[in-house]
This record gives structure tokens, C-alpha cells and sequence, in this order.
């Protein structure tokens, strides 16, 4: 079965094709620049890229731009749209009406919709994929699969915000909690490299990209992630402050004179790393600029780790100790030196890093505590599309 998986957002199309007989990529790409003058496409098969402009006013014509690099006559990857029998949306938000990933008819659109509100900058750009998808690729089934959806099992006591509930009631205001696509594809590989049950396992996942976020998986349901209503709480991010006093934003916002949407465009796109730093959001910046002398590059990844830290301390006490801590994301999986701050010293609570393998653990599955360490710390590459393949297969051949 061919499967191709979408993410959609506002002005890009990132694809992939899995032939899920033997789970290969068969192709995958990108249209950017949509709704620009000049838009961007890059499309790798067999080995060979191409890449170059193409013209996308909008999402429907960058389908087709993405249908005719399936199709292309010289290296065609499908000889028709028809072989495609599936295609996996990635869904930002689905609040409280899905728990798990859905095939994709009036109704689920519907609901799609009303989330929209809750995550307005992503679903409505997912819901435009989704139509332009349905259009290109009429005899396919169309799936969506939820950021959020991993994290519905989350106590109510982890979601629900201290404050007046009818906010909750009427708002569905409470924490969300993203990256559960990640999040569940990673603790899921973890239990399967250490031949472990994965009902068995209390794990700490750590997605570490440019957006961060923790969760603590109890025998495999998660049960609280450092995100929120939105993605800016928890973690320290590349441009995201994560955790702030709340009372911050009306403080700024006076000090400044600007609204509470301008502070709060502060907070997601001028904090984190390259708030402290002033200079870069990237990790690997920092880290050469932080090797050069630059106080302020050390600083920006001294808070960054001392965060993650706190949060693995704070999940160690929700599952009553972990049986591993995952690492995953450009930082998670690549980082040595970031994951050495982040833990070390931390042997009293059962985690102790073993540092030759910490140094050789850069973007592969690895094993990177010593064999006494009670907590087993791992890095695994996280791969959401596949289980995005994954779960649209499993929902085909269900049908
Ligand atoms: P996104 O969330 O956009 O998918 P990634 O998961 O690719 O982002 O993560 C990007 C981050 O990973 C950047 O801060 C980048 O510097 C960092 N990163 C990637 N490779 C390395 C590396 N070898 N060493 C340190 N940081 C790295």
C-alpha cells in the first residue's frame, strides 16, 4: 500500500511517500513559498533531487506541483494519482474530540474546524491541505492524525489551569500538551530497541527541536506534557520563552506600551535562545559562539538545560521514578554536550550518563547511560511521518 503523508501549513507542503509493504521512502519533498510571487519546490527519488522554482498562488496549485513531481515522466515514482490509497494529514489541534487518529470524512472536517479556534495559525492551513489533498487525490482515503491526540490521557489534574473553570466549561481552556506524534513514535521505539513491553515502561520523553516539549509516559499512556493551551509553555525553545511568570505580560506590555498580542509575538518569537543570546535561535550557533567566550550564548543554553533538567526531576516524582529518559529532536539526538549539562550529576535519582557513549550517540538509536545507571537515558531519532503512514495504514485496512 503507497501512502503519502501531508504537512500542511501556510505558506509550505512538506511530503512524504511510503511504500508500507516494507515501510521505504519512496519519495518525499517540499513546495514553499506559497502564495509568493516565486514559489520553491525540492522533490528527492531514487537518490536523485530536484529542485527549483514553480509557480503556487495558492495550496491547490502547490498540490498539483506536488502531484506533477510524483508523476514526472523521466523518473515517475507513480504512474498514476489513483496508486496512492492513502493520504495522512498531520492535525495541529484536536482538543478533546479526538484521542486518536481518524479517517477523514464531513464530520471530522467539521470538528477540525471548531478546533480551529484553539490553534489558529495551524489547523486552518492543515484544513486547506486536507481539501486541496482531497481534491488531487480523490480515490484515496484521507486520514488526520493529532499533535494533541497522544496527550488526551493526561489526568484532569495535569490539564486543568488554576484558574476560574468555567473557563474550561466554556473555553476549553486547559493544557493540551503537543509533539504527541513524536512523543508516542519515540517511547514506542525506546520499549522496542531495549525488548521491553511498552505497557511495561514509565519513560521521559525529551523532544528537543526548535520547539521543546516533555512528557511523562506512565506504561504507555501519557500523562503530562510541558506544553500547554498553546506551544508556548514549558520548555525554553529557539524562539519560545516556555515557562514565564504569567504576570510578565501585562508588566511588559505597560512597560513597552503594547498589547497583550504583542508581548505574547515576544514571547514566541524573540525569546527563548535568541531572547538570552541576542544572536541565535540555533543550538549549534550557540554552542560555537559559548566555546569563543560568549557569556551570553552559555547563559541562554545554561537556562535551557537547568529547564529540562527541572522537568525531568518534576516527571521522575509524577511516575514515581522513570525506566528510561528519551532524547530526541535536532538538539535531543545530536547535542552531546547539551545532554551532558542537562544531566549530569544527577546519579542521586538514579541517573548516571555514560560519557564515551553520550559522545558517539549523534542522530542514531543509542543506549547512552552506563549499564548501572537504575534509569536507562536513550537517543532515537524521531520519525512523526512514519508513524503517520503508520497509523493512516492501520486505519485503511481496518476499514
Ligand atoms: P524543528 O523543530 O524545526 O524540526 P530540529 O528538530 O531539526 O528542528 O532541531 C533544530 C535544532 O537542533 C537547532 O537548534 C539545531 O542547532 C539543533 N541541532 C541540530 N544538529 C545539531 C548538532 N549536531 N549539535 C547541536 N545542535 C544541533
Amino acid at each position: 500500500m503507497k501512502v503519502l503523508v501531508i504537512n500542511c501549513g501556510s505558506s509550505s507542503i512538506k511530503y512524504s511517500l511510503y511504500d508500507m509493504s516494507n515501510e521505504a521512502v519512496l519519495a518525499h519533498g517540499m513546495v514553499e513559498r506559497i502564495g509568493e510571487k516565486q514559489s520553491m519546490f525540492r522533490h528527492k527519488a531514487d537518490g536523485r533531487e530536484r529542485k527549483g522554482e514553480c509557480a503556487a498562488p495558492d495550496h491547490d496549485r502547490a498540490f498539483d506541483v506536488l502531484a506533477k513531481n510524483l508523476l514526472d515522466p523521466e523518473k515517475p515514482v507513480i504512474g498514476s494519482v489513483g496508486e496512492i490509497a492513502a493520504v495522512g494529514h498531520r492535525v495541529v489541534h484536536g482538543a478533546e474530540d479526538f484521542v486518536e487518529s481518524m479517517r477523514i470524512d464531513a464530520k471530522v472536517i467539521a470538528q477540525i474546524e471548531a478546533c480551529a479556534e484553539l490553534a489558529p495559525l495551524h489547523n486552518p492551513p492543515n484544513l486547506t491541505g486536507i481539501r486541496a489533498a482531497q481534491r488531487v487525490f480523490p480515490a484515496a482515503a484521507h486520514v488526520a492524525v493529532f499533535d494533541t491526540a497522544f496527550h488526551q490521557t493526561m489526568p484532569d489534574y495535569a490539564y486543568t489551569y488554576a484558574i476560574p473553570y468555567e473557563y474550561y466549561e466554556k473555553h476549553r481552556i486547559r493544557r493540551y500538551g503537543f509533539h504527541g506524534t513524536s512523543h508516542r513514535f519515540v517511547s514506542m521505539e525506546a520499549a522496542r530497541f531495549l525488548g521491553r513491553p511498552y505497557e511495561s515502561l514509565n519513560q521521559i520523553t525529551a523532544h528537543l527541536g526548535n520547539g521543546c516539549s516533555i512528557t511523562a509516559v506512565r506504561r504507555g499512556k501519557a500523562v503530562d506534557n510541558s506544553m500547554g493551551l498553546t506551544p508556548l509553555e514549558g520548555l525554553v525553545m529557539g524562539t519560545r520563552s516556555g515557562d514565564i511568570d504569567p504576570a510578565l505580560v501585562a508588566y511588559i506590555g505597560e512597560l513597552k506600551g503594547i498589547d497583550a498580542a504583542g508581548v505574547t509575538a515576544i514571547l514566541n518569537k524573540k525569546s527563548g535562545l535568541v531572547g538570552v543570546s541576542g544572536t541565535s535561535n540555533d543550538m549549534r550557533t550557540l554552542e560555537t559562539e559559548a566555546a569563543s567566550g560568549s557569556r551570553r550564548a552559555m547563559l541562554a543554553m545554561q537556562i535551557f538545560a537547568y529547564r529540562v533538567r527541572k522537568y525531568i526531576g518534576a516527571y521522575l516524582a509524577v511516575l514515581d521514578g522513570a525506566d528510561t529518559i528519551v532524547f530526541t529532536g535536532g538538539i535531543g539526538e545530536n547535542a552531546v554536550g547539551m545532554r551532558e549539562m542537562i544531566l549530569k550529576d544527577m546519579g542521586r535519582i538514579g541517573v548516571v550518563l555514560d560519557a564515551k557513549r553520550n559522545n558517539e550517540a549523534i542522530g542514531r538509536k543509542a543506549v547512552i547511560s552506563a549499564d548501572d545507571s537504575p534509569v536507562v537515558v536513550l537517543t532515537i531519532p524521531t520519525n512523526e511521518e512514519l508513524l503517520i503512514a503508520r497509523d493512516t495504514a492501520l486505519i485503511v485496512a481496518a476499514r
